[in-house]
């Protein structure tokens, strides 16, 4: 054994994220000295002995607590698996202020299984619109078939969130997803942490969670958790992955008492991610601040070239918000813009859609994050769902075009959306 191997080093001075993101949570002798994780795809584990059978199962079913300093056997792999355990350990490293994490298929087996481990009937959540169109779907039409009342705030109106978080009959949960997308509408976290924190709470009851869909700008760029939040969720799929190749979701949490409750449930509904998909977003990992910044320094050029071309009436940026309080949420929360924008064209959707079809560089597709670049029409797409007023709120109009900005070069991008303006 080397003494001086990274499963051995210890916390003696703090380390930075992509120092520890590449040196803790991954021991080599547990993967015969590789020095990548291996991938282990096995769906059940053999036990030392019967005893220890036992024992494993009275663990994982809440029976018996784990003693200090002893290990768990792995059972099966709908529950945990060592591909899940390496990526969770891995990925606490880039979240600041995160101790524990789970990971799940997809970003939606993330939000559902946290809602549905804390929510109960009678009970409401608060939250952001717009927000994920499925997290939306999934709190109007879903959990509101099972009596928890969803009451949505447009993101920007801090006062209509306080009051709501004040007022709420039995809040269990505030959801919160800053920036708001595809208007980059950012929502201060610290203030609704504080909103919170400030309930009176009356025994026996237990203070509504703060909850924050980090997928814009996480965890790269904007750290929830060191704002006062509870849990910390993110559709993997998009940063932390990269190349629009996989599907994954992560949650994190500063109390591990959060995920020990959410792991369970996990096991039940058999949200685990495969091992194959934790291997590979393990590999991702050391280079998400690497690819984010890239890709915001990209959008940052191309979102304030753009501003200035004729054929667009607006562009939603941080570094071009002009609001005060957005601006001011902006400098206090976010370490940079991030690599999202969306033009307003003059000519509606004929011309957002003439632009869509002109772009030889950015590809016409939604989702978000990956290293190539893409752009899409949220009104009839992302977005689609929403009413009319929705619409008119949330700022969605005919000849609004979102773009997720890559890794190519940023001047070839730009020729790229210069040349589809010059053709509607
Ligand atoms: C994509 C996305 C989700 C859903 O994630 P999936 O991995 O597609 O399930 C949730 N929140 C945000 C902000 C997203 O962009």
């Amino acid at each position: 054994m080397n003494p001086s191997h990274p499963g051995d080093r210890r916390e003696s001075q703090p380390l930075r994220p992509t120092t520890k993101v590449l040196t803790q949570g991954f021991d080599p002798r547990l993967s015969v000295g590789s020095a990548r994780p291996a991938v282990f795809r096995s769906s059940t584990y053999v036990f030392p002995s019967p005893e220890a059978a036992e024992r494993a199962f009275d663990i994982a079913s809440g029976r018996a607590h784990i003693a200090e300093g002893e290990g768990t056997d792995l059972i099966y792999s709908r529950f945990n698996h060592p591909n899940a355990q390496i990526l969770q350990d891995q990925i606490v490293n880039l979240e600041a202020d995160a101790t524990t994490a789970l990971a799940f298929n997809t970003g939606m087996a993330a939000i559902m299984t946290s809602l549905l481990t804390f929510l109960r009937p009678g009970q409401s959540v608060v939250y952001t619109i717009p927000i994920y169109g499925g997290t939306q779907h999934f709190i109007q039409d879903h959990l509101s078939k099972w009596g928890i009342a969803g009451i949505p705030i447009f993101s920007g109106r801090g006062d209509l969130l306080a009051a709501a978080i004040a007022s709420a009959r039995d809040l269990g949960a505030v959801l919160l997803e800053t920036p708001a997308n595809p208007t980059l509408v950012m929502t201060d976290i610290r203030e609704v942490c504080d909103a919170v924190a400030a309930l009176t709470i009356s025994s026996g009851e237990t203070r509504p969670l703060v909850m924050v869909d980090n997928t814009l700008l996480g965890p790269a760029f904007q750290h929830p958790l060191t704002l006062g939040a509870d849990l910390v969720v993110y559709s993997g799929t998009k940063y932390l992955s990269g190349f629009s190749d996989l599907l994954a979701g992560i949650v994190l949490a500063k109390d591990p008492a959060l995920t020990k409750k959410i792991g369970p449930m996990r096991g039940l509904f058999g949200t685990i991610l495969q091992p194959d998909e934790c291997w590979m977003l393990t590999g991702r990992l050391p280079t998400v601040g690497l690819r984010m910044t890239r890709a915001s320094k990209n959008a940052q050029r191309i979102a304030e070239h753009l501003a200035e071309h004729p054929k667009t009436s607006r562009v939603y940026y941080p570094t071009l918000f002009t609001d005060p309080e957005q601006k001011r949420i902006f400098k206090a929360q976010c370490d940079y813009p991030g690599a999202m924008f969306s033009l307003e064209l003059k000519g509606g959707k004929p011309a957002a859609f003439d632009f869509l079809r002109h772009l030889q560089i950015a590809m016409n597709a939604v989702s978000l994050g990956g290293v190539e670049t893409l752009a899409c029409h949220p009104k009839t797409t992302t977005h689609s769902g929403f009413t009319e007023q929705e619409f008119a709120q949330a700022g969605i109009t005919d000849g609004l075009v979102r773009v997720s900005v890559g890794i190519e070069h940023w001047r070839d991008l730009l020729s790229d959306f210069e040349q589809a303006l010059d053709a509607i």
